[in-house]
């Protein structure tokens, strides 16, 4: 890894000259990887400027050569999966096995972007009036931004910049100053690919980077992913800069557990979706709730997570890695602590959690909360690490009210053998993405990603059909042709037979 991590503009990797410097480390160790430095305005205004300049040709692209360069691009990253998820691991700490999952799910929305010559078709009908027809195209927007979390380094800018450009336009990419190591080989990956110089640009930066592609005149969508306050200010400027804007945003998922549900099940998935990735996930399940007697699991489900330990990236026996930062990890702490005061029981508690070899991780151990009502700290929160709470009620009616008067709709998920109760939850159920017998309901890119209320704000969500509306403009053509030779006289002869 070079010292310090360059930036990318009009197609080449430059050295960024802003003061503001942040060491990347990793997360298990402390030990800094690299720095980042944040893009000046002056950089950033280069980056907008090249890509509005690309823009001008790219647009032009023909569709299969644009398509093209999503078959290299996939095929580079195929290539390349294990290295990117090596530095993936370094920067976030994930296990190796999630940071490969992590990579995988990204290459398989470019793998999307390389049907866009179908995505991209239009709508025709002939004689809509006397000889005049109507056909429709979709166009591309421009300069298009894109700004990324930390928890899914490779996956979410993945989601964006692959198919924004097959569809036409230029990118300006901001990814977490968290971890954009994995962001940066990416963009390399996508030079050696064949794009042209100035149709993807990386800035590095946080707050105040991102305030300037807000306010930027000459960005005309932006995509962002992040937490509640952040994709609520974005989406509020954004818009009120006339910018199309999908803001992803924060969650609390619930699984919800009925009594003739498979136990098995419900114990090893409750343990996997609320632990996986360090609680560091989306769509992870953070709150359990039971219906009835299906309660009584609950010890069963204690003694499940107990089994699971972090650990570092490359250890074969470890669920998952440590937290991103220590800000991050004294936080969930300090939640644990006011869960405890607020009087939740806690039944299993990863406030000390020590791992052999990582004296200096960020590490949280699996922790589980029992008796959680809805007024708590950690239920109106969002945790975002390894800790499931636990809820009960009486019926499936009363578990529908819970989830819908929760402010987020992300995720969540049933575990039952009854079809009547699954049908009549996906259907009630206020919430964007449902799994039935699935904790973790993420759909794939042939769809999109779809969650509502407080955790979208926006009107096309991510990837799927639904993205390429997102940056795209349809235009409407009606025609009517004159022709210049005499009418021919009808022909008024019949025949008869
Ligand atoms: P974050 O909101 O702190 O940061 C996200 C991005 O916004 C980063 O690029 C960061 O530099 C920038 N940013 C941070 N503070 C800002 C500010 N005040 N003004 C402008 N920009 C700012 O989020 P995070 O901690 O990196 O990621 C975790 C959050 O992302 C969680 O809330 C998680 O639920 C959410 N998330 C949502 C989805 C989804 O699809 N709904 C997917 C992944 C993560």
């Amino acid at each position: 890894m070079p010292d310090r991590l360059p930036l990318f503009i009009g197609g080449d990797f430059v050295a960024g000259g802003g003061d503001e410097i942040l060491p990347v480390t990793n997360p298990a160790t402390q030990e800094v990887l690299t720095q980042v430095r944040f893009a000046t305005h002056t950089e950033i205004n280069r980056a907008v400027a090249s890509a509005r300049a690309a823009f001008v040709e790219w647009r032009e692209t023909p569709l299969p050569e644009r398509a093209r360069l999503m078959l290299r691009y996939q095929n580079l990253l195929k290539q390349h999966q294990d290295e990117i998820a090596r530095i993936l691991s370094l920067e976030t700490g994930k296990i190796f096995s999630d940071a490969q999952g992590d990579v995988w799910r990204g290459i398989e929305v470019v793998e999307h972007a390389c049907n866009i010559a179908s995505l991209m078709m239009g709508e025709t009908a002939e004689n809509v009036a006397g000889g005049i027809d109507t056909h429709s195209y979709i166009q591309p927007l421009g300069v298009c931004a894109g700004i990324t979390p930390f928890n899914f380094p490779a996956m979410i800018p993945l989601w964006m910049f692959p198919l924004a450009i097959a569809c036409g336009n230029t990118f300006v990419l901001k990814p977490s100053e968290q971890d954009p190591m994995t962001p940066n080989r990416l963009a390399e990956l996508f030079v050696e690919a064949g794009s042209p110089p100035g149709v993807l640009q990386l800035i590095h930066g946080g707050k105040d980077q991102v305030e300037a592609l807000l306010l930027h005149p000459d960005i005309r969508a932006v995509s962002f992913v992040g937490s509640l306050p952040v994709a609520r200010h974005v989406y509020r400027t954004g818009t009120h800069q006339l910018k199309r804007v999908q803001a992803m945003s924060g969650a609390k998922n619930h699984m919800v557990v009925m009594p003739d549900a498979n136990r098995d099940q419900v114990v090893r998935n409750l343990a996997s979706a609320s632990c996986g990735a360090a609680g560091q996930r989306c769509m992870a399940i953070s709150v359990a709730v039971f219906v009835g007697e299906s309660a009584e699991w609950i010890p069963q489900v204690r003694d499940a997570m107990a089994t699971l330990r972090p650990g570092g990236w490359d250890d074969q026996n470890a669920a998952y890695g440590p937290q991103i930062t220590p800000q991050a990890r004294r936080r969930i702490i300090e939640l644990i602590a006011t869960g405890k005061e607020e009087g939740a029981e806690c039944l299993l508690d990863g406030s000390e959690c020590k791992v052999e070899g990582y004296p200096d991780g960020n590490w949280v151990g699996p922790t589980l909360f029992g008796n959680v009502s809805a007024d708590m700290t950690i239920y109106r929160e969002e945790i975002f690490g390894p800790v499931l709470l636990c809820a009960q009620v009486s019926d499936l009616d009363d578990a529908i009210r819970l989830i819908n008067a929760n402010p987020f709709g992300n995720g969540v998920s049933i575990f039952t053998s009854s079809g009547a109760a699954a049908r009549r939850f996906q259907h009630e159920i206020d919430v964007g993405q449902v799994g039935i017998n699935i904790p973790i309901p993420v759909p794939l890119p042939f769809f999109s990603f779809t969650g509502w209320r407080q955790s979208f704000f926006g009107d096309q969500h991510a990837y799927g059909k639904q993205a390429v509306k997102f940056y795209t403009e349809t235009k409407t053509v009606m025609s009517r042709w004159f022709d210049d030779a005499p009418p021919a006289e009808p022909n008024m002869t019949i025949k008869l037979a």
